[in-house]
């Protein structure tokens, strides 16, 4: 689970999040949307602290993450997360990119963290892509094997901020069924997304954000179908 509580981030004096509150519970997929620049990338980060919230809470699993004295590489190692850029290592193999946090961080023997890596690649479709490197797999295969990473980790939880963003319109529903394949399976998700389908199908939830504030959230299809606030409104006949 993850718990937001009154998030403040600043950016010197650029104000991006301005008390922020959300919840996930545990097995839920809270998706997020909202125009460029609301700040739906800093909540994102500020959950694992790639950003250092201004003030304000945030737990996973129970464990303060905003505690100044917590371990930030053993709660990075429960923290799976997907970008809109893959960030794989151009000059690793596709088994090699699964293995090397699992040895490093993890600990895990080679063999072991083998044996995981095969799993979470047949878990995305890509059990005969192992010998590959990055530069010669579509962005659709390189972002499953960005997810296949991040859950060669054993994660809790994982953060997903426009995983499809970057890609060929054919490649993204690849992605995306992997995506509700996961969270069929009960992983919890935060998912920063444009594509309003899953959303609608796959979120429990629905957060729609505007100026570094939460406008709304609710039910998916209440949100989307039946929005309260004008902002949302105005969002949403823009892009649906
Ligand atoms: P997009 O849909 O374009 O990805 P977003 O909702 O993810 O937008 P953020 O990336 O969270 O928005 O940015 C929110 C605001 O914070 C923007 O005004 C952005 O310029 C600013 N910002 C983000 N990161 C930094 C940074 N490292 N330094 C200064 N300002 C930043
Ligand atoms: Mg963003």
């Amino acid at each position: 689970a993850i718990e937001v509580r009154d998030l403040h981030k600043s950016f010197g004096r650029n104000e991006v999040l301005e008390g922020v509150d959300v919840q996930v519970e545990s097995g839920q997929v809270v998706c997020v949307i909202g125009p460029s620049g609301s700040g739906k990338s800093t909540l994102l980060r500020c959950v694992n602290r790639l950003e250092e919230p201004t003030s304000g809470r945030i737990f996973v699993e129970g464990v303060e993450v905003t505690d100044p004295d917590v371990d930030l590489d053993e709660l990075r190692s429960r923290i799976g997360m997907v970008f809109q850029q893959f960030n794989l290592f151009p000059h690793l193999t596709v088994l090699d990119n699964l293995c090397i946090a699992q040895t490093k961080v993890r600990k895990r023997s080679k063999d072991e963290a083998a044996e995981v890596a095969r799993a979470n690649l047949e878990r995305v479709g890509l059990a005969d892509r192992e010998g590959a490197y990055p530069a010669h797999l579509s962005g659709g295969q390189q972002q499953r094997i960005a997810i296949a990473r991040a859950l060669s980790m054993t994660p809790d939880l994982m953060l997903f901020d426009e995983p499809t963003s970057a890609l060929d319109p054919e490649l993204v529903g690849d992605v995306l069924d992997v995506m509700r394949d996961l969270a069929a399976e009960g992983m919890t998700m935060m998912v920063v997304t444009h594509e309003m389908g899953f959303a609608r199908e796959v979120g429990d939830s629905l957060v729609f954000m505007d100026g570094g504030v939460i406008v709304e959230q609710g039910d998916p299809a209440e949100v989307l179908g039946n929005p309260q606030e004008e902002r949302t409104q105005a969002f949403l006949s823009k892009v649906l």
